[in-house]
Parts: structure tokens; sequence; C-alpha cells
């Protein structure tokens, strides 16, 4: 195999019809297209698109967001390296400073798709239903994106925001004490008349199937010498490293 290519385990483990691994090889001049002439989030997902190797047809439509992130870093680390410079404020004393972010030293967490149903299942403190839930594709979030764009831009939407979490709601909650929604206006009437402790139960639910790249790191303060989590994020030298 190519020094320049390497095979990861994806995060979400193929739970939403993805691969379970990926291989990527680094950047090139092709890809500096992409991120010279992309202008909005989906550079991410043309990046790794472009750098995968195997499959050959990768559909990112299938993989999760979490997914998205760690094949971020993993392109970054084949390409440039694991370590790179971030300014960070410290939280506890304002001192604004640079730190190394070493993307090894970060830990991945790979989903258990054992029993994950029932892990995705909750049932309603308030309204006593129980629902069965599923974690959303980038496909699927991509989709929902697009409409409320659309017709916000048509002047149909009032509330973009609002209208666009509503979808996402009604797209993770599969069915109600095992039955199918009649309708989706039926299911956008349920979703949108939940008690807010109805709602807090299944956003806990979801926050609680913990699975990706944990990019938080210590680092300590060089002025008031306190720890500080740090999350490395993608920044300038994140693709354009100066040294
Ligand atoms: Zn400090």
């Amino acid at each position: 195999m190519d020094s320049f290519e390497k095979t990861f385990r994806l995060p979400s483990n193929g739970l939403l019809g993805g691969p379970k691994e990926v291989t990527l090889r680094a950047m090139t001049t092709k890809e500096e297209k992409i991120i010279l002439t992309t202008r909005d989030m989906t550079v991410f997902e043309r990046l790794i698109k472009s750098c995968c190797v195997e499959p050959k047809e990768l559909d990112i439509g299938l993989l999760h967001e979490n997914d998205i992130m760690f094949l971020v870093f993993a392109l970054r680390s084949i390409t440039f390296g694991d370590s790179y410079e971030q300014t960070i404020t410290c939280p506890e004393c304002g001192f604004k400073q640079d730190v190394t972010i070493n993307i090894s030293e970060m830990e991945t967490n790979i989903l258990d798709t054992d029993g994950i149903d029932e892990k995705l299942t909750c049932t309603l403190p308030v309204n006593k239903d129980t629902l069965q839930l599923k974690l959303l594709s980038t496909g699927e979030i991509n989709k929902i994106d697009k409409l409320v764009k659309t017709r916000a831009a048509k002047g149909k939407v009032q509330d973009p925001d609002s209208y666009n979490f509503i979808l996402k709601l009604m797209e993770t909650i599969v069915n109600k004490n095992g039955e199918d929604f009649e309708s989706q206006d039926e299911k956008r009437h349920y979703v949108e008349n939940l008690n807010m402790r109805d709602l807090v139960e299944i956003q806990n639910t979801l926050s609680n199937i913990e699975f990706g790249l944990d990019n938080t790191l210590i680092r300590t303060c060089n002025k008031c010498h306190e720890d500080i989590e740090v999350a490395g994020v993608v920044c300038p030298e994140f693709f354009r490293p100066t040294k």
C-alpha cells in the first residue's frame, strides 16, 4: 500500500448503511481546488469523497456527521501530520496563546451497534408514549437543509431554523408505541405539541449515544497555569500549515 494511504475504521460502524471502514489517500493539488472553490461546510464532504480510495464510490450520504469530522482529522493527519498550532483564549484569565494540537492524542469511539435499537428507544415522561428513534445520516440531514433553504428562498417559510429543527425531529422518530404515524401531518402535529420534558427526554436519548472523535485535549495556560480543555478545531493551520 502507498504510504500516503491509510485505512480508517468509521465511528458509525456501518450503522447508517455506509461502509465500516474507508481508505483515504493524502490530499493533492486536486483537493486544493476544492478548498479554494467551496464556500460552505460541504467542503469537508467533497474533500473526503475526492480522497477516498476504497470504497471507490463512497456514498457520503450514508455516513454520520461524526464520521465526516473524524475523516477530516484523518485526512489532515495523513497529509500534513498529526500536530498543528491553534490559538486559544484561557477561560480562566482570558490570556491568548498558541497551543499545539496533536491529533494522535485524540480518542475515537466506535459505535457499538449491538442492541442499538433498544438504546434508541425512549419512553416519554409526560405523554407515556414509547418512541423508536434513529440517528440521521448526512444524506438525510442535507436533504432537509436543502428543502428548508429552497422553501425559505421562495418565502414559504417564516422561521427556517425552527422549521428545520421540526423536520429533523420528525425524521428522527421512527414510530410511536411500535406503530407508524398515519401521515406526515399527524407526525408534525405530534412533534410540535410535545411537552418540553418529553422533548428533552428524546434529546437525552440521542446524546447518550456517544461515538466519534473526541477532539478535546488538556493544555496548560502559560499565564495562570490552570489546566484548560481545548477542542481541536479546523483552524487556518489545519489545512494551511505555516511550519
Ligand atoms: Zn489562564
